[in-house]
């Protein structure tokens, strides 16, 4: 990262918790390592854009249905999963500083430093060594690529390193009261498997036909060795994941289909084209047919937000095998091909993945911009300004009457009154209007309305949009529906 994009993340950082968005988890007491609260404009943009996704993939796909499962599972459901034997991080102590770093990162960091000093084809050199050692589960070769590089600790400054382990990524606690006969289970490390786990309740009780989908948003968990860059790697964050069930053999027109819907999703934001990128995955897990991560360009660079994956039979076949029960769907459907009914058969999976809090850094990297603004006589002015797009703002209208007088505030409670079952709107009456629109600014609020003496005499009022900066003068009766038009 650049000195100025190194700048601007942090006062991303910083602008979020002065304005109430993000919070360092239990601060009082120093914080909890990559643990995060959200405020009340950090929440409500966070239900947001949960509310968005939700409504595009249940409202707006008539063949997609929703549901909320519990945290915590049985654990033969992560056996099943492979979550117990394979969900590992190769780690790396120092033995000087007793510093973990998770072995990839470490890699990348130094291929990084390579970039910076000029030497572009050594780093690219250096990743793809670390690439094919990682995908042969080569910890002594790893170990030695670390050496001989004299990749060195942050802290100690040395390269005096431990052998590579190993490091489960799963959370575990105690069901029941009494430790020593309490079963281990696992806090989930992701929304999926209560999907799959409730695939023929879903389908028989919402009398789904294939092809289609069940959504769920919830938390998860994982024990992350390396947490940093704020929200976008925690120990605890909520995923947006949609499992599609598809006859086999049609997973791969399905597959486009989702990877290209899932970018549009995006792209329905406002948020340039350019920022984003597809990742297709060259090294896919055994059972994969498919699968790609959509990139943004964050201010550290193109990073993950969001992964399609093709997983074909895979996690219905292995929870069938442990539960033994039959995972299977019966398509009544004609097989062109041999003029009988599809049958029985375990569908093929379509998955679409997306962090919510990654999607809410996303959102906040997008919208900061610190802006210097020329006046009429020259003079320059600033504002830091948040350009969240108007659908998922939290606050959509700010109602602001000019004086705490002559009859201003009663008309402006009118207006509050006739527009809150809608959407959410702020009251203030305190402070100089420029204030007010600023402060209205940095929470992104897209629409700020003054109503002032003119509004007693002809039922007008300014409005004033957030990224112009433009005021008109509108009818106190059209405040309501522009607003509208501009959130639905
Ligand atoms: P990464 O490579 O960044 O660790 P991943 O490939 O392990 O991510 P998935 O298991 O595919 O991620 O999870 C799907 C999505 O969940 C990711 O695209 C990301 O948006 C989000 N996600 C995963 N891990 C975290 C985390 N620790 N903190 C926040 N969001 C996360």
């Amino acid at each position: 990262m650049s000195t100025q994009q190194e700048n601007n993340f942090q006062a991303i950082i910083a602008h979020a918790k002065e304005y109430g968005f993000v919070f360092p988890g239990s601060e009082i007491y120093d914080g909890l390592g990559a643990v995060y609260d959200y405020g009340p404009y950090g929440s409500e943009l966070k239900k947001n854009i949960r509310d968005y996704w939700w409504k595009s993939m249940t409202q707006l796909h008539e063949n997609i249905v929703g549901i909320d499962a519990a945290i915590f599972m049985h654990p033969a459901t992560w056996k099943a999963s492979g979550h117990v034997d394979n969900f590992n991080d190769p780690m790396i102590d120092n033995k000087d500083s007793r510093k973990r770093y998770r072995v990839d990162h470490l890699i990348e960091a130094h291929a990084a430093k390579l970039e910076e000093k000029g030497q572009p084809k050594e780093a690219e050199a250096l990743l793809q060594e670390m690439d094919a050692l990682l995908s042969k589960d080569d910890f002594a070769g790893l170990k030695h690529l670390i050496e001989s590089n004299k990749i060195v600790c942050a802290v100690s400054g040395t390269c005096n390193w431990t052998d590579i382990r190993q490091f489960n990524l799963m959370f575990d606690t105690k069901l029941g009261s009494v430790t020593d006969e309490a079963d281990t289970i696992y806090l989930r490390p992701e929304t999926a498997q209560g999907i799959f786990v409730n695939f023929l309740n879903v389908q028989k009780t919402a009398r789904m036909k294939i092809p289609f989908g069940i959504a769920q948003t919830g938390k998860a968990f994982r024990n992350e060795i390396v947490a940093r860059q704020f929200i976008f790697r925690m120990r605890e964050f909520e995923q947006m994941e949609m499992q599609f069930f598809v006859r086999p053999g049609t997973e791969g027109e399905w597959y486009k289909y989702w990877k290209q819907a899932r970018l549009q999703w995006h792209l329905s934001l406002g948020i340039p084209a350019k920022k984003y990128r597809y990742h297709d995955h060259v090294k896919l897990a055994h059972y994969a047919k498919e699968a790609c991560d959509i990139e943004f360009e964050f201010p550290f660079g193109f990073k993950e937000v969001e992964g399609i994956h093709s997983r074909s039979d895979f996690d219905l076949t292995r929870h069938q095998l442990y539960s033994k029960k039959k995972m299977q769907y019966f398509d009544a459907d004609i097989d062109a091909a041999t003029g009988k009914p599809y049958g029985n058969y375990v569908p093929y999976v379509i998955e679409t993945s997306i962090g919510l809090d990654r999607m809410f850094l996303l959102i906040m990297a997008h919208a900061y911009e610190e802006e210097t603004i020329t006046k009429e006589d020259g003079s320059t002015d600033s504002r830091v300004v948040m350009h969240i797009p108007e659908k998922i703002a939290p606050i959509k209208l700010a109602i602001l009457p000019l004086t705490k007088k002559d009859g201003l505030p009663e008309i402006a409670r009118d207006l509050m009154d006739e527009c809150k079952n809608y959407f959410r709107c702020f009251y203030e009456e305190k402070d100089a209007i420029g204030k007010r629109y600023r402060r209205q600014d940095a929470i992104g609020t897209p629409f700020c309305v003054t109503i002032d003496h003119q509004t007693k005499e002809d039922n007008t009022v300014t409005i004033r949009y957030r990224d112009s900066m433009q005021q008109e003068r509108i009818l106190l009766s059209q405040v309501k529906d522009i607003v509208i038009n501009a959130i639905v």
